[in-house]
C-alpha cells in the first residue's frame, strides 16, 4: 500500500467512508464487526461518511474506503475529492474494484434505460424523465473508481468480510502492508 502512514503514539487514524453506484451492502459488512467497532475506536476516528452522517471532510484524512462503482458526474466529484484528502485510497468491494452490479447497465444505452425506469416501465403512469438540473448527469458506462482516480489497495468481496476490514485497518494503525489470505475473502 502507497504511501506509508506514520502517525504519533496514541495519534488516532483518520477515517473517510462514502458509497458511489453501490448498495451499502459494504458499509453494513464494516458494521458487523459488531463489539470490535469499539476497540477500533481506540485507533481511528471518523470524518466524512455515512456511518456519521459527517456530509463534508473535516479535515485531511488517512484513509479512504469506496464502495459502489462511477455512474454520475456527482460520483466523479466525490472520488476525487477523496483522492485529493485522503492519503491511503482503497477500493472496497466488487462494485468499486470492477464495476460489478452497476455495471451491468452498460451494455444498454442511457435513453433507453431512463425511459424503461420513468416512461415506459411497469407500473408508470403518464412518466416522464426527470430534468431538474440539480441532479447529477448520468454517465454513458459505470467505472470502476481506479479508471477515474489512483488507488492503492483493493479489497475484494460482495461485500468484503468483516474480518477483511479488520486486517486492512489494522495493518494500516499498525503501519504495514495489509495480508488478505483466502480464508477471509468471500462472495467475489
Ligand atoms: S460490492 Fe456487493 S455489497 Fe458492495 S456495494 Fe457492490 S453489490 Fe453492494
Amino acid at each position: 500500500m502507497q504511501p506509508k502512514i506514520e502517525k504519533a503514539p496514541g495519534e488516532k487514524i483518520r477515517v473517510a467512508t462514502c458509497s458511489l453506484a453501490g448498495c451499502f451492502g459494504c458499509h453494513m459488512s464494516f458494521l458487523d464487526l459488531d463489539e470490535r467497532l469499539i476497540e477500533l475506536l481506540d485507533h481511528v476516528e471518523f470524518d466524512h461518511s455515512p456511518l456519521d452522517d459527517i456530509k463534508d471532510f473535516r479535515g485531511d484524512c488517512d484513509v479512504g474506503l469506496i464502495e459502489g462503482g462511477v455512474c454520475n458526474t456527482e460520483n466523479v466529484e466525490t472520488l476525487r475529492k477523496f483522492r485529493e484528502r485522503c492519503k491511503v485510497l482503497i477500493a472496497v468491494g466488487a462494485c468499486a474494484i470492477s464495476g460489478a452490479v452497476p455495471a451491468l447497465r452498460n451494455r444498454i444505452d442511457v435513453r433507453e434505460l431512463l425511459e424503461e425506469a420513468y416512461v415506459h416501465g411497469m407500473g408508470v403512469d403518464d412518466g416522464r424523465i426527470p430534468t431538474d438540473p440539480e441532479l447529477p448527469h448520468i454517465l454513458e458506462r459505470v467505472s470502476p473508481i481506479h479508471e477515474v482516480v489512483k488507488v492503492d489497495f483493493f479489497l475484494p468481496g460482495c461485500p468484503p468480510s468483516p474480518e477483511a476490514f479488520w486486517r486492512v485497518l489494522n495493518s494500516v494503525i499498525e503501519g504495514r502492508q495489509p495480508e488478505l489470505t483466502y480464508d477471509i475473502m468471500h462472495f467475489d
